[in-house]
């Protein structure tokens, strides 16, 4: 039998070394811990492997992660080796001779923590193999993939709720950073989580700054908040297609700033890459589709600017959460032009899929619209999508120079006394 782990908060203390539990971790690990079921919905950098990390060394057997982020596997279980957890991982990407070597230490109770591909559970050995030994629980890492009509759907996820049936007596934790009512609903349906008790923390990130800006020439204005207020900083410049992501690296980089491009049309090892190095060197600009982004743990990114309208407010809190991890001060910056709500609209007509499809989409975009065009605070604009109530903050746009609203009453009174 592996050594008493202790208590959690002992856990937390002497294997990741913080003081104490953040926001509703505490409830959370207590939960699941004591063998039930969660849905934890918080925002990016809230600290949610924590939330499943602590039970898995506090309760017996192997902690087992479903998480879609094969590219970030390998960076997250050195990082948990790093502080003598024992973790390792079963994804495509191995040889046979790593899988065999991964699949004995988990038979022989030598891990902590398991992080598993989904479509690995389509495969009946690796179900054979978790049944042969002993689990502590089950975590749904970004379990919003599970969401038909979210942009980060795997269709892999749809199983997932086959492990609450092999594995009735095992705590099921799902968690993500996507916060509609509608999509937790989706997921609570599909991954059978009815039992489960829900955390949801505010998805305020007050640490940012919102900015809508019009679009006329998106690269020079891109170049100017650059040079005027993040000369140096990393950030990450979000664009709709390849071919933009491509030409906007091209012309930063002849502008002196380093630049990496990032799409799914690149080659994996290039993309493999790039990632690498803006995780590592300080200071370089990701340019990128929304290829790029999910699970990414780098607190310093100081901007995200979109030079494209994203097609949904989820798109746009989850691309714009990725700044400012470090609670220190980050801009999200957006520019914005009729023209992109048009080829958005024209491609939404032209999509596959039903007419709800379409409709579906078509309300994404005009809530989208409607964060843009809106002379309220964005922040509770946005923190209202998701259900939450806020006070207008100061800190983004329409706060810190209200837009010029016509004003009729004068030139009414004018024409009026003439
Ligand atoms: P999420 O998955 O919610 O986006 P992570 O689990 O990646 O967030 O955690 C974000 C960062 O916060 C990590 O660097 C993590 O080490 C740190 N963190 C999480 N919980 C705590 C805590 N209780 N005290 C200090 N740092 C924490
Ligand atoms: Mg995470
Ligand atoms: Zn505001």
């Amino acid at each position: 039998t592996p050594p008493d782990a202790g208590t959690p908060l002992e856990v937390l203390r002497t294997v990741f070394g913080y003081d104490s539990f953040r926001g509703q971790q505490a409830e959370v690990v207590d939960t699941v811990v004591g063998g039930g079921d969660a849905l934890v919905l918080m925002p990016t950098g809230a600290g949610k492997s924590l939330c499943y990390q602590v039970p898995a060394l506090v309760r017996p057997g192997t902690g087992v992660v479903i998480s879609p982020l094969i590219a970030l596997m390998q960076d997250q279980v050195d990082a948990l080796a790093a502080l003598g957890v024992r973790a390792a991982f079963l994804n495509s990407s191995q040889r046979l001779d790593e899988r065999r070597d991964v699949e004995a230490a988990y038979l022989a109770g030598e891990l902590d923590l398991l992080y598993l591909a989904p479509e690995r559970l389509n495969v009946p050995d690796t179900v054979r193999l978790l049944e042969r030994g002993r689990i502590a629980l089950f975590a749904i890492d970004e379990a919003h993939c599970v969401s038909a009509w979210g942009h980060d759907f795997r269709p892999d996820y749809l199983t997932l709720a086959m492990l609450g049936h092999r594995w009735p007596d095992v705590p099921r934790i799902a968690l993500t950073a996507t916060a509609t009512e509608a999509t937790a609903a989706e997921i609570v349906t599909r991954l059978e989580l009815q039992d489960a008790t829900q955390f949801v923390a505010s998805f305020d990130r007050p640490n940012i700054e919102y900015r809508i800006v019009g679009k006329d020439s998106p690269r020079q204005q891109l170049l100017t908040l650059l040079r005027t207020e993040h000369a140096g900083d990393a950030g990450i410049v979000y664009c709709l297609s390849r071919k933009s992501v491509d030409e906007t690296a091209v012309f930063l980089n002849r502008e002196g700033i380093t630049a990496l491009p990032y799409h799914a049309g690149l080659d994996g090892a290039v993309r493999a890459r790039n990632q690498a190095r803006f995780l590592r060197e300080p200071g370089l600009v990701m340019v990128a589709t929304i290829a790029f982004g999910m699970g990414i743990d780098k607190p310093d990114v100081r901007f995200v600017a979109h030079l494209d309208l994203p097609k949904s407010v989820e798109g746009y809190y989850q691309e714009t959460g990725r700044a400012g991890r470090d609670g220190q001060p980050a801009t999200a910056w957006l520019a914005y032009g009729l023209a992109d709500v048009v080829s958005q609209r024209k491609m939404i007509d032209s999509s596959d899929g039903d007419a709800a499809h379409r409709r579906r989409l078509a309300a994404h975009l005009d809530a989208m619209l409607a964060l843009c065009e809106t002379v309220e605070c964005r922040r509770v604009q946005l923190l209202a999508y998701f259900g939450q109530q806020a006070e207008p903050c100061g800190n983004c746009d329409t706060c810190t120079s209200p837009p010029q609203t016509w004003d009729g009453t004068v030139p009414a009174q004018k024409l009026l006394s003439a």
